[in-house]
């Protein structure tokens, strides 16, 4: 994500959720403390991140205008682990704000009829619903749960959210919870920045909308003909996190990067055209140049949703990037970066937030040349508690640090390492790095052992300094 502090309604929106949030999160979370070697685990092994080869089948219909969707989902798995999963837990981000919702306004998202499984009582402000499994499920076996889904958008500009005739359906999709060695991970929803965390997993998705409304969507994406003035938009991606979708009238443009990355960009009438002209240009731009750095982008397909006033400024999802859209600017760099940091290179977004934000941060900067010379200090740290490496149970309770820390203290920690390695060094740390955790998951202690492997210098102290911990 990058919101920006320049726009005062939303920092002064954040600031007043911030207060109610700071109430709610304490004791939300059912994940176990303890440490986590998540990065080191084999399937079969107690610690193994679970359950894992998922594949979701998801049908929806939307009303006329796309406010409102509903269907079938069906999603199967493996339990990876060698001890017996007896539930698993459908995340159910969209409920985030909006949390049980009130008496006359109900919660956006409902998962129901489940089947495959027992459903508890939601959980974690309604964003958690445990589904006990008829009976343990053994190491390497597969099992499903399906259930009726509807999802009502709401009437706010965000990534689960409208702006004008336009739907944003970031966070829509019920996906499963994570269980590893710290245990399932239940986080609450924060709504500065990122709280998902979720294997690589295919999606095969039918969205039956009016023909009036244009669908970009994760993944590669064609449409045929639906029913009487209507039209199937199927998707299919493989190896992705989660799977988001936008739906209005766009007007729409598809450009193919020299390196075959079809970029299909889908803006508002009302963006302004030069801004649009740019996202495009640099779309494609960063697409190759984020390819050659860090691996081949996988997926084949990339959409650009542009308005001029997209609330959450820039929100990345796999094979989709939502971008407020000006005459001079838009994070388009910075979320196109976020395919391979957060996307291919997964990780735990709510307890390590700088393993995305801070090498987005310093991809942007490396694609746009900026070498971040003197751009941080020991005298900018706020406070002795702060740290590079806080979790978002930190940033919440902090949101005036969270972005000159994880977004300019960790571009900068990234930076300093790459003076410190020499640049040669810190290009194929970033290209070997990104390889040994391609559709994985990597961690802070990973980041360390990797930077450490390429110097014969000792890097305990350039840690400190940075405070990685
Ligand atoms: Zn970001």
């Amino acid at each position: 994500m990058q919101s920006t502090l320049a726009r005062p309604p939303r920092a002064l929106r954040y600031v007043l959720v911030g207060l109610l949030a700071s109430l709610v999160t304490a004791g939300a979370t059912i994940a176990d403390a303890g440490p986590a070697p998540v990065g080191k685990t084999k399937a079969g092994s107690i610690e193994a991140a679970t359950p894992d080869h998922l594949r979701y089948e998801v049908a929806l219909r939307s009303d006329a205008d796309g406010s409102h969707w509903k269907g079938r989902e069906r999603v199967s798995f493996r339990n990876a682990t060698g001890r017996p999963l007896r539930e698993v837990y459908v995340r159910l981000w969209g409920n985030g704000d909006d949390k049980c919702g009130t008496p006359g306004k109900p919660s956006p998202i409902k998962a129901s009829r489940v089947r495959g499984g027992t459903p508890g009582r939601l959980a974690v402000n309604c964003s958690a619903l445990r589904v006990t499994l008829p009976k343990p499920l053994a190491r390497g076996r597969r099992a499903a749960v399906s259930f009726d889904v509807s999802i009502a958008v709401p009437k706010r500009n965000d990534r689960f959210g409208r702006e004008g005739a336009f739907r944003f359906l970031g966070n829509a999709l019920p996906v499963l919870a994570v269980h590893d060695a710290k245990g399932w991970h239940l986080d609450p929803y924060v709504n500065l920045g990122e709280s998902f965390y979720a294997l690589a997993s295919d999606f095969r998705v039918r969205l039956d909308h009016p023909t009036s409304l244009k669908v970009p969507a994760t993944g590669r994406t064609w449409t045929r003909p639906g029913m009487a003035g209507r039209t199937v938009t199927q998707s299919v991606a493989h190896r992705v996190r989660d799977f988001a979708w936008s739906a209005g009238p766009f007007r729409t443009a598809t450009d193919t990067s020299p390196g075959g990355v079809r970029v299909k960009s889908y803006w508002a009438p009302n963006t302004p055209a030069v801004g649009v002209r740019l996202n495009r240009k640099l779309g494609v731009a960063a697409i190759d140049r984020f390819g050659k750095e860090f691996g081949r982008y996988p997926y084949g397909e990339i959409d650009l949703v542009m308005t001029p006033e997209f609330g959450g400024n820039g929100m990345e999802y796999p094979g989709l990037v939502l971008l407020a859209t000006t005459e001079e600017e838009s994070a388009i760099v910075h979320e196109v970066a976020h395919q391979w940091w957060y996307g291919i290179v997964g990780n735990d977004e709510y307890s390590s937030p700088w393993l995305d934000e801070g090498f987005t941060q310093y991809a942007m900067y490396r694609f746009n040349g900026d070498e971040r010379r003197g751009c941080w200090s020991d005298v900018n740290w706020p406070d002795a508690r702060t740290a590079l490496t806080n979790s978002m149970a930190y940033w919440s309770n902090h949101r005036d640090e969270f972005m000159f820390i994880l977004y300019d203290a960790g571009s900068c920690a990234l930076a300093d390492l790459e003076r410190t390695l020499g640049p040669d060094a810190m290009t194929k740390l970033l290209k070997r790095y990104a390889h040994d955790h391609w559709y994985g998951i990597s961690t802070t202690a990973d980041f360390k052992k990797a930077a450490q492997s390429m110097t014969d210098k000792d890097l305990t102290s350039f840690w400190k300094k940075h405070r990685i911990r």
